[in-house]
């Protein structure tokens, strides 16, 4: 039987992290996946999902264009060329992950591992091999699955995993996207930009549960000026196909709509299916998530977990820094947590959320005396463009020190522009910093560097 320093179960964002920096540190690595080299992000999530929002840029583009004197039009959108320019540019990257591993040592095994004890891991292989290896440490990674709620009909329904992929004739002319989190909005503005005529049905009365609530409202008025339809407090009841192969949906005050494609955006559970987590009396949290301990160990000692599966913020950068966290834990003494203070995120609706630091509710939740500062104007592109796409940026200040402790931002690549604002947030920049910042002009960016007056 082969025996590892470390087995890793999951090759997605921090599975191969951890693997492949373990690896380049000398310990001898097994990683054990079953579906795709990267996971989620790389495969059916952040990576084509941006590919995606590009493309469903371009036919805005062409009617901003008409504003400067240029006169075009989108005749056509191939979905089969987007998709598959889409999943040739993916293998490249699962090689280069392939390469991420096997350079520095790691051995893949592809299949799925489950626990036998607290330092082995079965591996059923995709080529029907059976196997055991055992580890050291175990650390599964694992990730989280696409939920969709019991609703009668549900089996019509496509989640993240499939609406890459969608067949030459599935991309649809009426898309009805469930769900108000980054998914849902991300990909209603997807297809509302690649030409579908797209509909979000919202639980609630307002999108993105969580952001602030100025950025949450001033994001839905902006997607329905772009022609999404938005059906606040609205919940399916039940999806039924047709003959000609249209999905009718009703919903619970039994209106009907139809619609060729349903995507459910509801949310991720994590993924332990199989694991054998019972049998080793592994803690679960009551949502079901991995439970661990400050330096990612489970309820068994040389068994653990991070990522997607133990319940932390479901992104991407936050797997990458667990990975470092824990092997600086594991193998370099570190006895510092991780951080999880001031993660900076990006939806990439129309226009984009950037976001840093707490909501208004959670400033006045935590008993912080604050100003706000916030800006609300028609970027220049957009004073000939003809849109009346606008821009929100905010600022939260702490009153007792001066302190920048948040920046939201909705508008043209507010992601690009928050990252450089986390930085400075993270150094403890106070408001006199940035008021002594001189500003890039003209750019929307400079906004964030003049907010002179508090909101009254
Ligand atoms: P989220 O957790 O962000 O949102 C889930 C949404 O589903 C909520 O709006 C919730 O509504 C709604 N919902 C839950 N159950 C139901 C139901 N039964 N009926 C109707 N609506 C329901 O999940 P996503 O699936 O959008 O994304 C998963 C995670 O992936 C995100 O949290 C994020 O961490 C990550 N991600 C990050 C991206 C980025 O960084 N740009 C992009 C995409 C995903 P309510 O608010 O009412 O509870």
């Amino acid at each position: 039987m082969q025996h590892f320093d470390l087995v890793v179960i999951g090759a997605g964002s921090g599975g191969v992290r951890s693997a492949r920096m373990a690896a380049a540190q000398g310990k001898k690595v097994a990683i054990i996946e079953n579906r795709y080299l990267g996971g989620t992000c790389v495969n059916v999530g952040c990576v084509p999902k941006k590919m995606f929002v590009y493309a469903s840029e371009y036919r805005e583009k062409m009617e901003e264009a008409k504003g400067f004197g240029i006169n075009g039009q989108v005749n056509d959108f191939h979905w089969p060329t987007l998709r598959g320019n889409k999943s040739n540019e993916i293998s490249r990257l699962n090689g280069i992950y392939q390469n991420l591993l096997t350079g520095p040592g790691a051995t893949i095994f592809n299949g799925t591992g489950s626990l036998i004890d607290a330092n082995t891991v079965h591996i059923n292989g995709s080529d029907g091999t059976e196997q055991d290896i055992t580890g050291d440490s175990i650390l599964i990674a694992t990730g989280s699955w696409p939920f969709i709620p019991d609703v009668p009909g549900a089996e019509h329904a496509i989640t993240s995993n499939d609406v890459f992929d969608l067949a030459d004739d599935a991309f649809p002319k009426r898309a009805l996207v469930v769900g108000a989190g980054y998914i849902a909005v991300e990909f209603a503005g997807i297809f509302n930009g690649l030409g579908a005529e797209t509909t979000l049905a919202v639980r609630k009365d307002l999108v993105l549960r969580g952001f602030d609530d100025d950025i949450r409202s001033f994001v839905q008025e902006q997607m329905i000026e772009k022609g999404v339809n938005i059906r606040p407090e609205t919940e399916v009841a039940s999806i039924d196909k047709q003959t000609d192969g249209s999905l009718l949906v009703t919903y619970t005050n039994n209106e009907q709509q139809e619609f060729d494609l349903v995507l459910y955006a509801t949310g991720r559970r994590p993924m332990t299916d199989g694991l054998n987590l019972e049998k080793l009396g592994i803690e679960l949290n009551s949502n079901t998530t991995i439970k661990v301990n400050d330096f990612f160990q489970t309820s068994v000692p040389s068994v653990y977990a991070l990522g997607d599966v133990i319940g932390t913020p479901q992104l991407t950068p936050i797997a990458l820094a667990q990975g470092m966290k824990f092997l600086a834990h594991q193998y370099h003494g570190d006895t510092t947590p991780m951080n999880y203070d001031n993660i900076p995120t990006a939806v990439f609706c129309q226009p984009n959320i950037g976001t840093v630091g707490p909501t208004e509710d959670e400033c006045t939740a935590k008993g912080i005396d604050f100003d706000v500062y916030e800006s609300n104007f028609k970027p220049l592109k957009h004073t000939i463009s003809g849109l009346n796409e606008r821009t929100l940026m905010k600022l939260i200040v702490n009153k007792a020190n001066n302190k920048v402790i948040a920046a939201h931002m909705v508008g043209h690549d507010a992601g690009e522009t928050i990252q450089g604002i986390a930085v400075a947030i993270t150094a403890g920049a106070t408001k006199a910093d940035f008021d002594a910042t001189i500003g890039i002009h003209p750019t929307s960016a400079e906004e964030f560097v003049t907010m002179r007056s508090p909101r009254s």
